[in-house]
């Protein structure tokens, strides 16, 4: 049996008055994944673990099968994987953003005007990969040291690393604050001080910096600071061939994918124009995965766009995302498996992304599991939405149950 996950991102929601009462995937035209559910299974699984953030890190760590209660240890260290920064047993990873602050000198603590001070922009206006290398550099040349490491990442994201650091204290991610005052989302706890200490100074190295200038005169959001979070040391998690005695790949445009898929043992495949966004390759994420399964059990195909849009809160872009993943990811694999046994196919979101609230939930999200050449109409679903899983007695309270269940009894019985 040769195994395939389709994993629309944030794809799940709550009901819009907009929509007539209807979430984006009950809205939105989903004929192939609405004929899966009717032709094989459905049910809910609750991905997000009761007391850990609802982060993707740790929703497709339980997708894939792992525990997040037992494996998660922050974003950080599985991002570090994915750019080939190798951590020591004592190491904590750092998520590093490139951010825009608004109506803030930090230079003077005491002053009103670093009270008042707002996150306006989480990813410094989506910042290029290459002015970004330049603005990290010079971070690293400012406040590096032999305890302190920065890795220059993609666009916003990148990594730095505390040697023989702390890793219990809080970070807030700053893509949940923005528009607030950061006053009230600094660090706390054991460790913070060294962290706060950094944020500050950085403000002071990029304010001015070349790279700032000219994004402010071409009315672009300068990087005007670093945003901490998402830390922890390196995970232990044994590859996913030990585990499941099956060989992976990995296709995603995401950092955080390719480092689990880095620490897990797949093949991590880049698509060409996988951006992460609604104008991602669809078609060329769903061949690339009909022909990785020629040489692998088992594929996973990761779509950012859905997520993207319920962060931004934006209705439209999240129901065309998914009605192209339903078309051109889903409908691709649907075509080209017509029929043919030996196949097995999961399809689900890692969590919801409710437009309303522009950040994910932990609420359980609903999944299919379909078989080409065995397709079973005995549980009578008509479609593939949130309402329509609800009424089905398939249910996972421990969400990351859906790959032995995949592996083991997709297909038959209950
Ligand atoms: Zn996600």
């Amino acid at each position: 049996m040769k195994y395939l996950v389709l994993l629309g991102d944030g794809m799940a929601g709550y009901p819009l008055d907009e929509l007539g009462g209807k979430t984006t995937l009950a809205y939105a035209k989903t004929p192939n994944m609405d004929y899966m559910a009717a032709h094989g299974k459905l049910g809910r699984a609750k991905t997000v673990p009761k007391g850990l953030p609802p982060g993707s890190d740790v929703a497709n760590l339980a997708v894939l099968g792992y525990d997040p209660a037992k494996h998660y240890t922050g974003r950080a260290p599985l991002e570090a994987a994915s750019i080939g920064v190798p951590l020591g047993p004592d190491d904590v990873a750092f998520r590093c953003n490139l951010v825009t602050l608004k109506h803030c000198d930090r230079s003077d603590s005491g002053s009103e005007s670093s009270r008042r001070c707002y996150m306006e922009d989480f990813s410094a206006g989506h910042i290029t990969t290459p002015e970004a290398h330049k603005l990290i550099a010079s971070i690293g040349e400012a406040l590096g040291s032999d305890d302190i490491k920065f890795y220059p990442g993609v666009s916003y994201r990148h990594l730095m690393v505390w040697k023989g650091g702390k890793d219990r204290l809080e970070c807030v991610p700053p893509h949940d604050i923005t528009g607030r005052e950061i006053a009230d989302y600094m660090p706390v706890g054991d460790g913070s001080d060294v962290i706060d200490d950094l944020m500050r100074r950085s403000s002071g190295v990029l304010k001015g910096h070349d790279v700032n200038k000219a994004r402010e005169e071409e009315g672009k959001h300068p990087a005007n600071s670093i945003w901490l979070w998402g830390q922890g040391k390196k995970p232990s998690l044994p590859p996913f061939l030990e585990k499941y005695g099956l060989t992976g790949a990995m296709i995603s445009a995401v950092d955080l994918m390719k480092g689990i898929a880095a620490i897990l043992g797949f093949k991590v495949l880049d698509v060409p124009g996988a951006t992460g966004y609604i104008d991602t390759n669809y078609v060329g994420k769903a061949e690339a995965a009909l022909k990785a399964l020629d040489d692998v059990d088992f594929v996973y195909v990761h779509v950012e766009a859905p997520d993207e849009a319920g962060h931004g809160g934006n209705m439209e872009h999240k129901v065309k995302a998914i009605e192209d993943f339903d078309d051109k990811v889903v409908g691709t694999v649907m075509e080209a498996l017509k029929g043919r046994p030996g196949y097995r196919i999961l399809v689900m979101p890692d969590h919801p992304t409710p437009v309303v609230l522009k950040t994910h939930t932990s609420d359980p999200v609903p999944f299919i599991i379909y078989e080409p050449g065995a397709e079973d109409t005995s549980r009578g679903h008509k479609a593939y939405n949130e309402e329509e899983a609800e009424r089905s007695s398939l249910y996972l309270e421990d969400g990351y149950k859906i790959m032995e269940y995949l592996i083991n009894n997709g297909g038959s019985g209950n």
